[in-house]
């Protein structure tokens, strides 16, 4: 009997595993791919997500993987460029972008160091429950077996299309409809400042450093072209990256990807009851949104750290105290997380910017403090009202 079985070891699950071994709870940790496979992702880590790498032990082993550091942002819209470093928060003033394989790696490596107990390939087909209907475990198959395990509580770490979420039939309480498509590849020799970003009607490209002293350029595209831009992706994105950054279109002539285009136009944008009897969903498996603000890896560690807190003295005690832990925790997440889902709506859009918008950032770009307090909002450190100072409203 294990008091938490987590389903899915990487932004979500690995550190809720963490968090739990930590408080001393017995926590079994389970992933359908291989330790250290990569998934679909730009990788970058605002600061909040790097704050609290930090707190748990793991952004040395971050920086030690050869991902640098992140400090200077650089985004043009219109005839504006903002160009300047984010306050940051308790103390981490640079975002990272560690591949996939890298970050979620090291995050189950600090599970299994905390006690966790982690199966690889293993795959949740279905779910146990007692006469109450209430989650009591798991099964599926590891490797060609199959098993069954029992737990307190069941934990949906596993993705947008969360099979511990169809299982228990959670419904979407928030749903809108798909908002970008997105294509991205890798490139060496083609020097990027920190994190690049470019937007333009209809169009939106960021570049960031990543392990292997590679560049990683993303281009997003509206929904609606996803079925042209799909049949001849590499067009697309080579198209929309010389109309929207010509700059670091110019820095790319010359050079080949090291890697095939990677894409997607599944980016759905919902939130999904957070729990029931047993059972709990952290990450994109209960809230989801469009990639093109870069929230979902940060989110779900502020996800996996509230439901650890709540956690905390619940656990191995009876149904009901545990079952009020998880409403708390539903309450929170949806209350932290609508802001930024807001704002992630606004920008995946991709509408041409209003003229309040632009007049907002030509008075920002001329103050490097008024620069920092836009960044930090960029990147979730503060909300967009602490923007409103009197500095800015005089410069508007
Ligand atoms: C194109 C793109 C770009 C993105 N760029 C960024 C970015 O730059 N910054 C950012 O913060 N976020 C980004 N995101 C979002 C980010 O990748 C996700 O928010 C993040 O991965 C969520 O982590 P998670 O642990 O909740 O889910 P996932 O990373 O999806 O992990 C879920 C895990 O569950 C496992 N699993 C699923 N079903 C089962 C099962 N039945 N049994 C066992 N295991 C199972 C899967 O194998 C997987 O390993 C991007 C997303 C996309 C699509």
């Amino acid at each position: 009997m294990y008091d938490a079985i987590v389903v899915g070891a990487r932004c979500a699950g690995a550190p809720s595993a963490l968090l739990l071994a930590r408080a001393g709870y017995r926590v079994l940790l389970l992933d359908r791919s291989a330790y250290g496979s990569d998934t679909l992702s730009t990788h970058l880590v605002h600061q909040p997500g790097i704050a609290a790498l930090a707190r748990w032990g793991v952004l040395d082993q971050i920086r030690a993987s050869g991902c640098p550091p992140l400090e200077r942002t650089v985004y043009e819209v219109a005839d504006i460029r903002i160009d300047g470093c984010a306050g940051g928060v308790a103390g981490q003033r640079a975002k990272y972008a560690p591949r996939r394989r890298v970050l979620d790696a090291l995050l189950v490596d600090a599970a299994v160091r905390a006690g966790a107990e982690y199966r690889e390939r293993c795959r949740v087909t279905a779910l146990l429950r007692n006469r109450t209907g209430r989650v009591v475990g798991v099964e599926g198959r590891h490797r060609d077996r199959h098993f069954t395990e029992h737990a307190r509580l069941v934990i949906g770490a596993d993705g947008m299309r969360s099979t511990v979420a169809r299982l228990v039939a959670a419904p979407c309480t928030v749903r809108h409809p798909l908002m970008t498509c997105a294509y991205h590849t890798y490139w060496h020799d083609v020097p990027a400042d920190g994190v690049e970003l470019y937007e333009r009607p209809g169009a939106w490209v960021a570049a960031v450093r990543t392990n292997d002293d590679a560049t990683l350029v993303q281009a997003y595209f509206p929904q609606s072209r996803f079925e042209e831009v799909r049949t001849d992706a590499r067009r697309a994105y080579e198209e929309q990256i010389r109309t929207t950054a010509p700059s670091l279109h110019e820095r790319l002539l010359g050079s080949e990807p090291t890697e095939r285009l990677h894409g997607t136009g599944d980016q759905q944008n919902f939130f999904r009851q957070a729990t029931g009897p047993g059972w709990v969903l952290v990450g994109d498996a209960g809230h989801h949104k469009d990639s093109v603000t870069a929230r979902g890896i940060s989110d779900a560690f502020q996800q996996a750290e509230a439901l650890a807190a709540e956690l905390a003295n619940v656990l191995a005690d009876d149904p009901a105290r545990l079952d009020a832990a998880l409403a708390r925790f539903a309450e929170t997440r949806d209350a932290t997380m609508a802001p930024g889902y807001q704002g992630t709506l606004g920008v995946a859009r991709l509408a041409p910017p209003h003229e309040q918008r632009l007049a907002l950032l030509r008075a920002v770009r001329s103050d490097p403090e008024l620069v920092a307090t836009y960044l930090d909002v960029v990147a979730g450190v503060v909300s967009a009202d602490a923007l409103y100072t009197p500095k800015l409203l005089a410069l508007l």
